[in-house]
């Protein structure tokens, strides 16, 4: 969905996919383009969080797994590795970096929160999670193997969000939500990448190759003893 000149002057689609990102793999970019493409948006914030208020902490830095997502990024047009929860101390609160950037793109801008399936199930559990729908609209990807049902707290945040067509999401600035599946539904986590690294197994394709000679260079996510 790429947009025409006459709607270059429509209010911008800006979207967010936030993450531990520990590490970067081409589930999560892959995702990202197709997401950037199949919503004509003009800019995807990838953002790593410093730390995550619902996971242990991450054996890697977070600067390390800023430098991994920069390189996994690369020159891929609309995709932005961005910084903002590193800079900020404490928990990273995605509803934080949402009023950020709605701070920055104002209050006509389309914004997106994009979540994988996985994520989106643990929604309530979020800091207020009402907030986020007041801040952006929200977008789940499938994932293969995560078909759990809905909680009930799930199902009250999610009532009278729905939408069936992505025009009806982009149509407003917040408050709608989407499930898409895109093209190339990737059985890819970070977990295993993890796994397989421990385990000294190749990684090879399941990264970008920049992301894979970074971490190999560096000795990231080996054993302590290795
Ligand atoms: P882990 O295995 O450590 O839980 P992960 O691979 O799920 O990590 P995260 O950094 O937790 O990666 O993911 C950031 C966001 O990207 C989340 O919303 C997650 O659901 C989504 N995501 C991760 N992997 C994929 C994938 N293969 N396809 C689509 N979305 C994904």
């Amino acid at each position: 969905m790429v947009r025409s000149v006459n709607e270059a002057a429509l209010p911008s689609r800006v979207a967010m996919m936030g993450g531990t990102f520990d590490p970067v793999h081409l589930g999560h970019l892959r995702s990202a383009v197709e997401l950037h493409e199949a919503l004509g948006l003009d800019c995807l914030h990838m953002v790593p969080a410093a730390r995550s208020p619902l996971r242990d902490t991450p054996q890697v830095t977070p600067e390390d797994r800023l430098a991994l997502l920069r390189l996994g990024i690369g020159d891929t047009p609309g995709l932005v590795a961005d910084p903002r929860e590193l800079s900020r101390s404490g928990p990273s609160y995605s509803v934080d970096t949402l009023a950020e950037l709605r701070e920055l793109y104002g209050a006509e801008a389309c914004l997106v929160m994009v979540l994988g399936h996985d994520a989106f199930l643990r929604l309530p559990e979020w800091r207020d999670p009402q907030r986020l729908f007041r801040l952006a609209n929200l977008v789940v990807i499938d994932r293969p193997d995560h078909e759990t049902p809905w909680s009930e707290a799930l199902r009250e945040l999610m009532a009278g969000r729905e939408v069936e067509d992505r025009a009806d999401l982009l149509a407003v600035p917040q408050g709608r939500a989407l499930h898409l599946r895109l093209p190339s539904r990737m059985a890819l986590s970070a977990t295993e990448v993890r796994r397989r690294l421990a385990a000294g197994e190749s990684v090879r394709y399941l990264l970008p190759e920049a992301v894979e000679s970074y971490l190999l260079t560096h000795g990231l996510y080996r054993p302590a003893s290795a």
